[in-house]
């Protein structure tokens, strides 16, 4: 049986790996984008670059004897989910979604919770001046423009070159997981008074949020993308672990999670 992980997150990792321990006689292939210049690889197979569009996935699932596909992509990475409940249904692959809650605000916060990046761009002038952008390189081009704001920039890889960024932007090449005691360190150093974050969730990228509660630093939070209706989702790993045992002793087409 031949499943495909649609990757680039701990939790994809995560599950390439349970999967080879636990069930070895899994063929498993995780795919990633190839966004990040040297990702972090999990256990097994790994393919890196588009499928071109559901066409090219659901093609993609056919050829190589997909029998279960597993979106544990980025809760903003709302293309490619969308791509995979397109290309499960037409390709008749039972497909599951590792979805991570979002952050729950906690009292102490001061959230501002916007719809996307142009709105973060937006509110920012009225909340600070000194911006930590936590939301990665793509999409920096929306804080262009906002010239009396500093931004530092933390990301894995830098910005593309030729794109439109702030003016005043310091880059920081760093990814997670982070501690609470450098993430203060760093809010400090840099005299942060607001932060940019997408509802990420998860542990590895939270310690920001307490270091902004403890230090009253605003917080503006980019909601996430709707997630495609009618796709049974897990909430880590070990959900989608079971959920492919399942399939094994029941490999007939799905009817729930
Ligand atoms: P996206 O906007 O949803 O996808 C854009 C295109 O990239 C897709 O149409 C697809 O190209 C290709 N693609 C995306 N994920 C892929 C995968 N795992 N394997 C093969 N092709 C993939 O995605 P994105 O937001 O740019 O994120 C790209 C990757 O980075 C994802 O795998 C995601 O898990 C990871 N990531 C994203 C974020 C984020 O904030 N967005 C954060 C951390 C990690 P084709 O149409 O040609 O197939």
């Amino acid at each position: 049986m031949h499943v495909l992980i649609l990757g680039g997150t701990a939790e994809g990792r995560e599950l390439a790996g349970l999967l080879a321990e636990r069930l070895p006689s899994l063929k498993v292939t995780s795919s990633l984008a190839g966004r990040v210049a040297a990702p972090r690889l999990p256990s097994g197979e790994v393919r890196v670059g588009g499928f071109g569009g559901s066409a090219g996935l659901a093609a993609w699932l056919r050829e190589n004897a997909v029998h279960l596909l597993i979106d544990a992509t980025h809760p903003f990475a709302g293309t490619i989910s969308r791509n995979a409940a397109e290309a499960a249904a037409q390709a008749h692959v039972p497909l599951l979604a590792v979805r991570r809650p979002g952050w729950v605000q906690e009292p102490g916060d001061d959230w501002h919770r916007v719809d996307s990046l142009a709105d973060a761009a937006r509110v920012l002038p009225g909340l600070g001046t000194r911006v930590f952008l936590t939301t990665g390189r793509t999409g920096v081009e929306a804080f262009a423009g906002l010239d009396p704001l500093w931004f530092l920039l933390r990301s894995v890889d830098p910005p593309a070159p030729g794109l439109p960024v702030p003016a005043r932007l310091e880059v920081l090449l760093d990814r997670g997981p982070f501690t609470l005691d450098g993430e203060r360190e760093l809010l400090r150093a840099h005299r942060i008074d607001v932060l940019v974050t997408k509802d990420s969730g998860g542990g590895a990228t939270a310690p920001k949020l307490a270091a902004a509660r403890s230090l009253g630093v605003r917080v503006v939070v980019v909601r996430r993308p709707v997630p495609s209706p009618g796709v049974p989702s897990v909430v880590d790993a070990p959900g989608a672990l079971e959920w492919v045992r399942k399939r094994l002793h029941d490999p007939r087409p799905p009817t729930d999670a």
